[in-house]
């Protein structure tokens, strides 16, 4: 694994700060990533859990402070992890239950949080092709959404999440935990509605946008073609004509019932798994 345990004890002596109290700066920075603007300021998110800390350091995600419990000190992968962050040049806080309360904001915190540098991809280094898909959502506004649709993408092989205008923030500490480390695994791209269009055109990619007055059933596009791009609209107000108009196709998923539409991280669900089977087609059985 990571190191030996005895021997990462010794190393990263003297470079752990024990925290106890509540108004210490560093906590109080750290408490401030509940709060987007200092989320964008710092350019850095919370994320909990040792599993998820131990998944992004490899992954290559660069991490400026470990947070442990008094409680997980000596436990041998907290260990690692901390000699990892040391390392890298990143701080190791050992605190009491209290302050890893206070900073999570739960009664019953994680053992383990870690404060890593948020990562933007840009549209250009999405390189689509054939066999790739992206979901691409309109204005997505509610955290457990975003943080599911991630997770989502992460499992169906999506190649990258596409936030179109003006969305939640993935980094928020709620989305995070909904995305269930999957955070760290897939490409996140911001853009305005009009560089989407643009990068539509120029790239060539398949836009298929679901819309509940679409003409066409999903189940009947072939997703293998070419790069698709599912687009998906907003919570309350679903995609606007500006985005529908310039959509490949305009599917809709039949329902039957009293309810009007899917919740979001649904819908986005059956596209993505839709367009996975089309591609397993090609690969051949699992
Ligand atoms: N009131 C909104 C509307 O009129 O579109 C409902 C939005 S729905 C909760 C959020 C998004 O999920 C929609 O914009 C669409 O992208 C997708 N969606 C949900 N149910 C769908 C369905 N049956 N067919 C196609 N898309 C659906």
């Amino acid at each position: 694994m990571i190191d030996d345990h005895r021997n990462a004890g010794q190393r990263r002596v003297g470079q752990v700060k024990e925290v106890t109290s509540l108004s210490n700066p560093i906590v109080k920075d750290i408490k401030a990533l509940t709060n987007k603007k200092d989320r964008e300021q710092s350019g850095t998110f919370m994320a909990e859990g040792l599993k998820l800390v131990i998944d992004a350091l490899e992954l290559g995600w660069t991490i400026r402070t470990l947070v442990y419990a008094k409680a997980a000190k000596g436990k041998p992968l907290v260990e690692q992890v901390a000699v990892k962050t040391v390392a890298k040049g990143g701080l190791v806080l050992e605190v009491s239950e209290k302050v890893l309360s206070s900073i999570t904001r739960r009664d019953n915190p994680q053992m383990v949080v870690g404060i890593f540098d948020q990562r933007w991809t840009g549209l250009d280094a999405l390189s689509p092709a054939v066999g790739k898909t992206y979901v691409a959502l309109d204005r997505v506004r509610d955290p457990g959404n975003l943080g599911t649709i991630i997770r989502t993408a992460d499992a169906s092989g999506a190649s990258g999440v596409i936030l179109v205008g003006e969305c939640t923030d993935p980094f928020s500490l709620e989305t995070v935990r909904a995305t269930m480390g999957s955070v760290f695994a897939v490409p996140l791209v911001r853009v305005s509605a009009e560089d989407f269009r643009n990068w539509h055109k120029k790239t060539g990619v398949e836009v298929v946008a679901t819309h509940l007055a679409g003409a066409v059933d999903y189940r009947t596009v072939d997703y293998s073609k070419k790069p698709v791009v599912v687009l998906m609209g907003n919570e309350q107000s679903g995609l606007p004509d500006i985005l529908a108009k310039y959509a490949d196709r305009l599917v809709r998923i039949p329902q039957q019932g009293r309810a009007d539409s899917l919740n979001l991280a649904v819908a986005t669900a059956v596209m993505l798994f839709e367009a996975r089977r089309h591609l397993l087609k090609l690969d051949g059985p699992e």
